[in-house]
């Protein structure tokens, strides 16, 4: 879809209310005003308690309908709910892709006994312990569900290895062993083979195991009408796994079926293999373009905006980026933080929304506010989507004369009437300006700063070029005059109540 965009529909930290799939329901058409055109949701199946997220994966068919670990729900409601939900947005043609997670189970019904070898926890290829006899858990009974959907249940042979935790001080990592039996080889090679991430690691290589992933996809993506997956921990899985499973979903519903992988590596080469390797037949998020722009944050001025691109995904496989601010696993408190700081989300939001490559994703929690809990935030991205609906169309060019300064202008298409911006990011602490053109056609126009924050309007020359300004420290976004006239109001309204704040 054209300038579609991407909203990730939950954060780590939701309260374990079982609303979230209500709340999408009710959202649907807000989100699809605002300009959303799919929706990520969370793991949507029962996990080892209530209160998890649904990464801790115990039962993929079980979708909140059956009383497992004391709770039919999940942490976001029930299946009938989240079918309410799907349908609804549906309605208003936005996409819903699942999280999957693939990697790992955890809250086994019952222990077994099989034959293990120790591995070094910083090199999992270096074994530490003769084979031996041990105990964990690793059988899956889901005797809630009575077979319902699927019969398979899951015993030793069906994992690779397994943490087992007897205090804090006494954890170690297993490789299962026996015929066949090792870590898969095509996964990250950090850790010296980076198979095992935490639970029972799941076996991609055994023959049963796929198949039953491979019923299960078919599955929800029919019991939930899904357009799309987005697969959880891809860098622990064997890539042949992947590669066959999104073909073999493509093939058996729709082969624009859509998919995007969390590699989550910084290293644009390793991401660019990874893509080779499956051929191309997913997306990835852009992970190094989520550091530039947590570095730009925690530099000021000391950072070359001109950096920000060039070891981005985005710039080297511009049709296979999700380009993202913020996730569940980058905000604060969680597993790989690395948020990037209040001031610097709405430029970079900005530079994702606003320029021409990239499947941009908003992260709920910076639209709804985490965190950073300015009422401008929410504001300012729901200009930039207004922005990338109306004007975020046609060629782009980049001004990157300055490393404190950097301009963008996407020259609209004929066909949109009032298509075409200028956009100015800006790290310096003082204000600044830009001489930009934006094509011969605009010349005489009239153009604002959509946010509000530059009040002065500019004219275009006759020649295409104007002198366009911004604020130190933050961003403008200049279109056409015309339309847009309510962003003022808004935009004044906002910082009316901020000052009555001020003086209470
Ligand atoms: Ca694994």
């Amino acid at each position: 879809m054209k300038n579609g965009v991407m909203m990730q529909y939950f954060e780590w930290n939701l309260p374990n209310d079982g609303l979230l799939w209500k709340k999408l329901k009710e959202d649907a058409v807000n989100l699809h005003q605002l300009g959303i055109t799919a929706v990520w949701i969370p793991p949507a199946y029962k996990a080892s308690e209530q209160k998890n997220q649904g990464y801790a994966a115990y039962d993929l068919y079980d979708l909140g309908e059956f009383y497992q670990k004391e709770t039919i729900r999940t942490k976001y409601g029930t299946k009938a709910e989240l079918i309410d939900a799907i349908e609804e947005l549906h309605k208003y043609r936005i996409s819903v892709y699942l999280d999957v997670v693939f990697n790992h189970k955890i809250g086994a019904d019952q222990k077994e006994k099989f034959i293990a070898v120790k591995v070094d926890p910083e090199n999992r290829t270096i074994e530490i312990s003769d084979p031996a006899e041990i105990e964990g858990w690793t059988q899956f009974n889901f005797s809630g569900r009575k077979g319902r959907y699927s019969p398979f249940t899951w015993h030793s042979y069906h994992f690779t290895g397994i943490e087992i935790e007897n205090s804090k001080e006494d954890k170690h990592i297993y490789r299962i062993t026996g015929e066949n039996k090792h870590w898969s080889q095509d996964v990250d090679k950090e850790k010296g083979n980076f198979d095992f991430l935490m639970g029972a690691d799941v076996d991609h290589k055994h023959p049963d195991v796929i198949s039953e992933l491979n019923n299960w996809g078919n599955w929800v993506v029919k019991e939930l009408h899904l357009d799309g997956m987005r697969l959880d921990a891809i860098k622990h899985i064997s890539s042949a796994f992947i590669h066959q499973f999104v073909d073999h979903i493509k093939t058996s519903n729709n082969p624009n079926f859509y998919f995007v992988g969390e590699y989550w590596k910084a290293d644009l080469l390793t991401l660019e293999n990874y893509l080779k390797t499956v051929d191309y037949s997913i997306d990835l998020f852009d992970v190094p373009l989520h550091y530039n722009f947590r570095e730009a944050s925690m530099s000021g001025d000391k950072y070359d905006l001109r950096k920000l691109f060039s070891n981005a995904l985005v710039a080297r496989s511009p049709s296979h980026a999700v380009t993202f601010v913020d996730n569940h696993d980058s905000q604060q408190g969680s597993s790989l933080e690395s948020e990037v700081e209040c001031w610097f989300k709405p430029l970079a939001y900005a530079l994702i929304l606003l320029r021409k490559d990239g499947y941009p994703c908003l992260f709920y929690g910076d639209y709804y506010g985490i965190g950073c809990q300015e009422p401008v935030q929410k504001n300012l991205l729901k200009i930039l989507l207004e922005a990338r609906q109306k004007h975020a169309y046609g060629e782009e060019k980049l001004y990157l004369s300055s490393p404190n300064v950097i301009g963008l202008v996407r020259y609209g298409d004929n066909g949109r009437p009032n298509s075409g911006l200028a956009t100015l990011i800006s790290n310096h602490d003082t204000n600044l300006s830009l001489m930009m053109n934006v094509g011969l056609q605009k010349a005489g126009e009239k153009w604002i700063d959509l946010t509000g924050s530059v009040k002065q309007a500019v004219e275009i020359g006759k020649d295409g070029i104007a002198e366009f300004h911004v604020l130190a420290r933050n961003f403008s976004v200049w279109a056409k005059w015309g339309n847009t006239r309510k962003h003022f109001i808004g935009i004044s309204d906002i910082l009316k109540r901020i000052k009555s704040k001020c003086r209470k």
